[in-house]
């Protein structure tokens, strides 16, 4: 019976993704085909018009991008920001992120190291960006990586339920939450996370992880001010990983001084 349950529902997400995949082909074939036929008949008015706004929006889109760098590179440069053009430059970072990723993988530059540049760069713009008030609930997102792999305690159920036998980090990290007084949590991966966030509904996070769960989840907090921290992995990813401590500290003093 429960076999059978799994098949079916297993024949349903196969069936949902398939008839996806297929809308999407259809509806790029009906745009190419719609771009051809406006393109081969400009001789119609109606087709001029479209022609002419389309590639009038094309042409906005590539200025708000430009812009957004632009204003980007200001901020950096100048380390202040321009209020007006924040969601501009957010924007660019985020949209332009993926290209320039792929960009970077073509010319043989390493994926961690792009990525560590963009959450530095993400780390400059919640610095140049933040609003001046103090944060009060402030998250310490940690990653389960950072627990000593022999350790039997069930810290992500409750980081508390950590024995501060100093074999890890997570002694340290619950020692500066406390003086710190902000919250801290152990996630096992992004949806954790994610539901930490919901949970806390924290004014700022301060997250530890990996240049690639850094990004993916930078990108989902888009709005949140994140500090990100990249992880030391001396042993190779997701085993007894470490942490700067130092960093975690000032990203704290950060928020908490009102940037
Ligand atoms: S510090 Fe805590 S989490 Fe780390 S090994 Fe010791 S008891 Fe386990």
């Amino acid at each position: 019976m429960f076999s059978e349950h799994l098949k079916i529902d297993q024949h349903i997400k196969k069936r949902l993704y398939i008839g996806l995949l297929g809308l999407s082909l259809t509806t790029l074939l009906f745009i190419l085909f719609l771009a051809w036929w406006i393109v081969s008949r400009q001789g119609l008015l109606l087709n001029k018009v479209i022609l002419t706004v389309v590639v009038a929006v094309i042409i906005c889109f590539f200025l708000v991008l430009g812009l957004g760098l632009v204003a980007l590179v200001w901020s950096i440069w100048h380390a202040k920001t321009i209020p007006s053009l924040e969601n501009v430059m957010y924007t660019a970072t985020n949209v332009l992120f993926p290209f320039a990723l792929q960009f970077g993988k073509w010319l043989g530059v390493d994926e961690d190291k792009i990525k560590n540049s963009y959450i530095q760069v993400s780390n400059q713009l919640v610095k140049t960006t933040v609003k001046s008030q103090p944060k009060k609930r402030i998250l310490i997102l940690a990653p389960h990586c950072l627990q000593w792999v022999e350790c039997p305690h069930k810290i992500t159920i409750d980081v508390n339920n950590c024995r501060e036998c100093g074999k890890c980090p997570v002694e340290s990290l619950l020692k500066i939450a406390r003086q710190y007084q902000v919250n801290l949590v152990v996630a096992t991966g992004g949806t954790f996370a994610r539901k930490f966030i919901k949970e806390y509904r924290p004014e700022a996070v301060v997250a530890i992880a990996c240049e690639r769960d850094l990004t993916s989840g930078l990108q989902d907090t888009v709005g949140l001010p994140v500090m990100g921290v990249v992880n030391q992995r001396p042993e190779g990813p997701c085993c007894n990983t470490l942490v700067d401590l130092g960093k975690v500290e000032e990203a704290i003093k950060f928020f908490q001084e009102g940037g």
